[in-house]
């Protein structure tokens, strides 16, 4: 009977397994061809201050224009380019990027990247990354890393260490994702941050019965403590953004301030009606 059973569960699994297995596998055969082709593309996304209303700087979150599969998401190829080294390569590549689109383009400020924690921990990344931030003659202070916690997890000392070099360099942090996986409170304390991005996750949750609300309000409270500025990732209503504001979050991020879009499509400023809400808020004395 146990036999049957098991046979069943290989039965069921088996067939999404192989596809899944199978296009990790084609897709690690066609990132080194897609790298050297220039298939990727940085796509920007804003950040708005909740008082001024205004486009503080943007997220470059990276696309694979692929030959046959069309735009493919980072979250399907980053986990096989850190599986397969390609993420180093890769990751130089969105740096250079960045700094590109810094050099080229007076709109955009200050541009925030995502570090794999590979990346990040490889020991070259710093000097290659001053290497290319200087050869692309762009003030380090326009750069934002953003790490996540699993960066601090494994090796606590050294990562410290490299957090507080890449400050002394110029260029800001931001801990992404705050509050997933094994968040802890102290990171907040023990580490340089310049920023801290809310998941997304407790922005969907807003307005639910549950802890969201406390939680936001937890972190943007002790975030404003330390001086940190606090931003909420995954804003999609009015209403999500009013209840951030009057807790007093600094920025917001999320398909209601702007989707993510090539750089010759990006949003420079927020929907008339986003700044009215911001606006109301800010009257009813929220903000900080
Ligand atoms: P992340 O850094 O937390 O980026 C935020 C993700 O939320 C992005 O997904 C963005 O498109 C999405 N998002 C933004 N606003 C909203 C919203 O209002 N609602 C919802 N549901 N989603 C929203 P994306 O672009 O698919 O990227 C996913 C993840 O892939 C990123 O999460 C980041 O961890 C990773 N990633 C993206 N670009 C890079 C990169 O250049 N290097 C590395 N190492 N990782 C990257
Ligand atoms: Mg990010
Ligand atoms: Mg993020
Ligand atoms: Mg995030």
């Amino acid at each position: 009977h146990a036999k049957n059973a098991g046979r069943n569960i290989w039965q069921i699994f088996k067939p999404g397994m192989n596809a899944l297995i199978e296009k990790r596998r084609a897709l690690e055969v066609d990132l080194d061809a897609g790298i050297a082709k220039g298939e990727f593309e940085l796509f920007l996304q804003p950040r708005v201050d909740v008082v001024s209303a205004e486009v503080t700087s943007y997220e470059a979150l990276l696309r694979w224009h692929h030959p046959e599969r069309g735009i493919v998401s980072p979250v399907d190829f980053i986990p096989v380019a850190e599986a397969s080294g390609n993420i180093i390569a890769l990751g130089e590549w969105v740096i250079h990027e960045a700094c590109r689109i810094l050099a080229l383009e007076e709109n955009v400020e200050k541009l925030s990247i995502n570090v794999s924690p590979i990346q990040f921990r490889h020991t070259d990344f710093h000097r290659r990354l001053d290497d290319i931030v200087r050869r692309a003659g762009v003030d380090p202070r326009r750069l934002e890393l953003e790490i996540t916690e699993s960066v601090l997890i494994d090796d606590d000392k050294r990562a410290l260490k490299i957090l507080k070099e890449l400050k002394t360099s110029g260029y800001a942090i931001a801990l992404d994702d705050f509050g997933t996986g094994y968040s802890s409170l102290s990171y907040l304390s023990r580490y340089p941050f310049d920023t801290i991005k809310i998941d997304r996750g407790f922005v969907a949750n807003l307005g639910d019965e549950g802890s969201a609300e406390a939680i936001v309000h937890s972190i943007i409270d002790l975030g404003g403590r330390l001086g940190m500025t606090v931003v909420a990732e995954g804003v999609e209503t009015l209403e999500q953004a009013s209840f951030l504001a009057r807790s007093g979050c600094d920025e917001l991020q999320g398909y209601l301030l702007g989707q993510p879009q090539p750089l010759e499509r990006i949003a420079v400023s927020v929907p008339a009606e986003v700044v009215a809400g911001l606006a109301r808020e800010k009257r009813n004395g929220g903000g900080r």
